[in-house]
């Protein structure tokens, strides 16, 4: 989504910017339809498999409308998401849940709710999903979320598949589990899932989750397992400092299919931060500005509490200004209102000189933003 000046006025997509402005008070979050039902169609069409959005990225209600009416199915990782989810529309067929620590009730709620799949991270979870299973009488579909122990080279904060991360099941556990799976009568296996970690933009990465997972489900399925499903997880690199060069979805395309051409299984995808990241703007106003110890602050509206990703992964998001585009840039640390230091949203930006009550775009900002907010 891009800002651009007409006559002076900034544009997004054809609404002029200062409308929007004039009828909301800041800090507030905006959205493009139109980015979000591209994107997904991008993915569509290169992957050629099934998409469930992953919910944590944006429970927007809108948003999740949106991708429900695109075709997506649903990712959750909590009863709370769920619930957005089945108010959103999402027919249950369409909804998985993960999640590496899930309570009694959010099974339950999942059971009840009959979900396509409820993928187990813990052999723990297993024995409950089974206990719950049989207290109902019923046959508990679900999924085996493995910890393929692959470096998504990516941040510690956000990396989720080696065996030293907290998620998924090790491999080494997997023929215990698949032993106690034979004997568990409430259960119904029908296939595995992994998810390494977000903002993967190496594809070699990629290659190597897909063979481990093929090789996996091939490996079970020659024990007489029914894995009908292969889902490869999230975690498509977005380029935060410019408009371009995010995973090649062509190539990620090439290579699903290469590897699982000749195999049965039904291959899924849980991208969040793909999906949405590019097509949400954070609007907020300048409150005040300061120089303290050479440095020129612009103390903005937003802030932590608004948009927490730079504060608590040193995440980078661009900025643009709307007001006074011809002045003389100087350097600025763009900083929120909240008592903490660490209320930093950008450190030594370059924008044309501000004054109080401007506005400035922080781009980027649709995953992992409104959704985190508090
Ligand atoms: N699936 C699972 C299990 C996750 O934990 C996550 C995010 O952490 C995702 C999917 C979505 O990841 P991303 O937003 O990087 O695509």
């Amino acid at each position: 989504m891009k800002i651009y000046f007409k006559n002076n006025k900034p544009f997004i997509e054809g609404v002029c910017l200062d409308d929007i402005i004039n009828s909301y008070s800041t800090p507030f979050y905006i959205y493009s339809q139109k980015g979000i039902t591209e994107t997904y169609n991008k993915l569509i069409e290169n992957l050629n498999s099934e998409i469930f959005f992953s919910v944590k990225a944006n429970s927007n209600q809108a948003i999740l409308k949106l991708l429900k009416s695109c075709g997506a199915g649903a990712d959750v990782v909590s009863a709370g998401e769920l619930e957005r989810a089945l108010a959103a529309g999402f027919n249950s067929e369409k909804i998985i849940f993960e999640g590496v620590g899930k309570s009694k009730n959010d099974i339950q709620y999942a059971i009840n709710n009959n979900i396509r799949l409820i993928n187990i991270e813990s052999i723990n979870e297993l024995i409950l999903v089974n206990s719950i299973g049989y207290s109902l009488s019923k046959k508990i579909n679900i999924g085996i979320r493995l910890n393929p122990d692959i470096d998504g080279k990516t941040l510690d904060k956000i990396s989720t598949g080696k065996k030293t991360d907290k998620f998924g099941i090790n491999i080494i556990q997997l023929n215990e589990i698949i032993t106690l799976i034979k004997s568990c009568e409430n259960i119904n296996l029908k296939g595995i899932s992994c998810h390494i970690g977000s903002q993967i933009h190496d594809l070699s990465t990629f290659k190597d989750v897909f063979q481990k997972m093929k090789k996996i489900a091939n490996s079970l399925s020659g024990e007489g397992l029914n894995i009908e499903y292969v889902d490869l997880g999230g975690g498509f690199g977005v380029n935060y400092e410019k408009d371009s060069d995010d995973l090649d979805l062509k190539e990620l395309g090439v290579l699903v299919h290469s590897t699982y051409n000749d195999t049965p299984y039904k291959i899924s995808f849980e991208p969040g931060r793909f999906l949405v990241a590019r097509s949400g703007i954070l609007m907020t106003k300048i409150l005040t500005t300061k120089e303290n110890g050479g440095i020129n602050f612009l103390i903005t509206d937003a802030g932590m509490h608004t948009l927490i990703r730079p504060s608590m992964y040193g995440a980078i998001h661009r900025v643009q200004a709307i007001n006074n585009l011809n002045t003389k840039t100087i350097i600025y640390t763009i900083a929120g209102p909240i008592c903490e230091s660490s209320d930093i949203l950008v450190k030594n930006i370059n924008l044309p000189k501000q004054e109080i009550n401007n506005y400035l775009a922080i781009l980027d900002v649709g995953a992992y933003g409104a959704v985190m907010a508090s």
